[in-house]
């Protein structure tokens, strides 16, 4: 079965010569494979005239086509079809009783359109986008037994409410007025304002407004505001951005026990976190924008480790080129070249918060991960060095330039991706190693016609963090640079910074909670300790064994390491392994 796909948003019928239509070879030989729709001028493809020849992608000037082989067994297995030329998904994942199901897969392959049908919002339509009339009888029948089809069976009934805590945290100041107490006390169905609010440490917050908060206090209001409600079935869409790992632990705990009586289903995309909190996951995969596949249900650990592995055996698919592999860090022989900046006795006040540092250096080449709570100071002591900030005691040798990719990515251009390139970096984006190990290797090669407004959080990440690593600096400042990107496209930014710094021999600070994206992007780790908000010390930057295990000691979590994939998989507290390599001070479990 054969799909071909039209990216709305790309396709400007008012810009090209119908070119797709003119060049297909079905066409000239006088079949209508190609028509073109005589309102919007855009094409509609038939799907069983095309023979695949893929001319229509490469002659289209906007990169508006997809045209793609389906596997077979699919054929009877589609819930949804937008239109004829539209996103189609397959397969559907199960919200369990009394269990965190997990969803692992980029983005746009249909996680929301499935949330839409598991919700009741959208009654799926089987795959024919004609019939405006679908209902649940017909996908109820299309189910095999079991929890799923007597999950519709609930749906149809209207028994199930669900909850939903949206992705982009960052968009709620502008949708909503009020303050933080208004707006949870209207969602308190469950009467535990008090307890949740406390719980998740935003009890002092409550009568600043929704605009007043930082990222990670979007966050946490936003899953109070779910957590109030009391339905059926919580979904949680990227709980983990902004927060901390402190955040994302007590995160854990608390949907855990959620989970205790409900149905829970959390997309996340920060590895560690999603191993221990899941009890079961689905992979999604499939091509962006064009169809995606919900495999069934694994153990949490099956799951990552199929997709760190890259290939998913049942379904003889290949998912990614290669594995993605966590280093035994005596591999990692980094040299240090010379010396770019380095700082010692700062302290800094600023309001009524305090910094201090101890002595350190930044040397060429060298990527230094910056890890501890939220509102300790990093960014500021970043700030320093670059000259932005001023400081009240201490020395810096000297104000090196820098490139700086801030947390919020407020963008208001109304421009394409490409004019965004061009202003910020001039030409060079189109050739060369930058274009290979950046512009491509985040997939921003795909997005250059699209308009800079209607990009997705994720994809407006990789546009930043390209945009970064192509500026002419010494030093360059990547702030939560996985926020919104998925698990294969954290890994892709690791590699691109690191890229990027040893071919150019420059250095990085990179700012991040997801330990798995610090693992691979770290040559040495700056490590903040202190109170959010009232005082933050850093210390370093440490090689990276000394700086994971002051850092994690901080946190109180260990880690051990998986026997197959060898990647780290947090213990639990308490377990043997826990005080066994507490007991050692061996908390990231580096001899593995
Ligand atoms: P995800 O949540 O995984 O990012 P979505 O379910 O939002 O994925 O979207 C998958 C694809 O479906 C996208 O390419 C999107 O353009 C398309 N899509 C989503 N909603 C609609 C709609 N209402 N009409 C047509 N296409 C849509
Ligand atoms: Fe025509 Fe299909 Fe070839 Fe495109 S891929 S040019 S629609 S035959």
């Amino acid at each position: 079965m054969r799909v071909a796909v039209l990216k709305e948003d790309h396709c400007q019928p008012k810009k090209c010569n119908d070119e797709c239509q003119t060049f297909c070879p079905p066409v000239r030989n006088g079949q209508e494979c190609i028509i073109m729709d005589e309102k919007t001028g855009k094409p509609h493809i038939s799907e069983s005239l095309c023979i695949g020849c893929g001319i229509c992608i490469n002659k289209c000037p906007h990169d508006a086509l997809i045209i793609e082989q389906l596997p077979s067994e699919l054929e009877t297995d589609m819930i949804h079809r937008y239109s004829m030329n539209g996103f189609r998904l397959f397969r559907l994942p199960t919200p369990s009783k009394e269990s965190v199901v997990g969803i692992l897969g980029p983005n746009g392959m249909g996680k929301s359109t499935a949330i839409n049908a598991l919700s009741g919002r959208m009654v799926p339509n089987l795959g024919d986008w004609l019939n405006k009339d679908a209902d649940w009888e017909d996908i109820i029948e299309s189910l095999p037994r079991g929890e799923l089809r007597d999950f519709f069976i609930s749906v149809e009934k209207g028994d199930i409410k669900v909850a939903l805590k949206p992705q982009n945290v960052d968009r709620l100041p502008k949708k909503i007025k009020g303050t933080v107490r208004d707006l949870l006390s209207r969602v308190d169905e469950r009467g535990i304002f008090e307890e949740m609010t406390k719980e998740l440490a935003i009890d002092h917050l409550l009568d600043r407004t929704v605009q007043q908060l930082s990222g990670g206090e979007l966050q946490r209001m936003a899953i109070c505001a779910t957590l109030l409600r009391d339905v059926d079935v919580y979904f949680f869409d990227e709980p983990s951005s902004y927060l901390d790992i402190h955040e994302r632990m007590r995160i854990v705990r608390i949907i855990q026990k959620l989970a205790e009586t409900k149905r829970v289903i959390v997309i996340e995309h920060d590895l560690a976190v999603l191993d221990v909190l899941a009890d079961l996951v689905h992979i999604v995969y499939g091509k962006k924008g064009a169809f995606g596949i919900f495999t069934p249900a694994r153990t949490t650990r099956q799951a990552i480790n199929t997709y760190l592995d890259g290939f998913l055996p049942e379904q003889n698919v290949r998912i990614r080129d290669k594995p993605i592999k966590f280093l035994n860090h005596s591999d990692r022989v980094s040299e240090l070249g010379s010396e770019v900046v380095s700082w010692g006795g700062l302290s800094k006040k600023l309001g009524e918060f305090q910094l201090t540092t101890g002595e350190g250096a930044v040397h060429r080449s060298e990527v230094v991960g910056v890890v501890g709570p939220n509102g300790t100071g990093k960014s500021t002591m970043i700030k320093i060095l670059a000259g932005e900030h001023g400081y009240d005691e201490g020395w810096v040798t000297e104000d090196a330039t820098i490139s700086y990719k801030p947390q919020h990515i407020d963008v208001d251009m109304d421009c394409s991706v490409q004019l965004w390139l061009d202003s910020e970096i001039g030409p060079k984006w189109r050739v060369g190693e930058y274009n290979v190990n950046v512009i491509r290797a985040l997939g921003v090669d795909e997005l250059l016609p699209k308009r800079v407004k209607k990009l997705s959080g994720g994809e407006r990440q990789a546009v930043a963090i390209a945009i970064c690593l192509g500026r002419e600096a010494d030093l360059y400042l990547l702030d939560e640079p996985s926020a919104h990107l998925d698990a294969n496209a954290r890994m892709e930014a690791a590699k691109a910074i690191r890229r990027t710094m040893e071919a150019n021999e420059k250095s990085a600070f990179v700012i991040d909670h997801d330990v798995y994206f610090i693992d691979i992007v770290s040559d040495s780790l700056l490590v903040f300790e202190g109170e959010g908000g009232i005082h933050g010390k850093a210390e370093g930057p440490f090689k990276l064994r000394e700086g994971m295990n002051r850092f994690l000691e901080g946190v109180n979590v260990t880690f051990r390491r998986d026997h197959d994939s060898k990647r780290p998989r947090i213990n639990k507290l308490e377990s043997r392994k826990d005080r066994e390599q507490r007991g050692v001070g061996d908390f990231y479990s580096f001899d593995h």
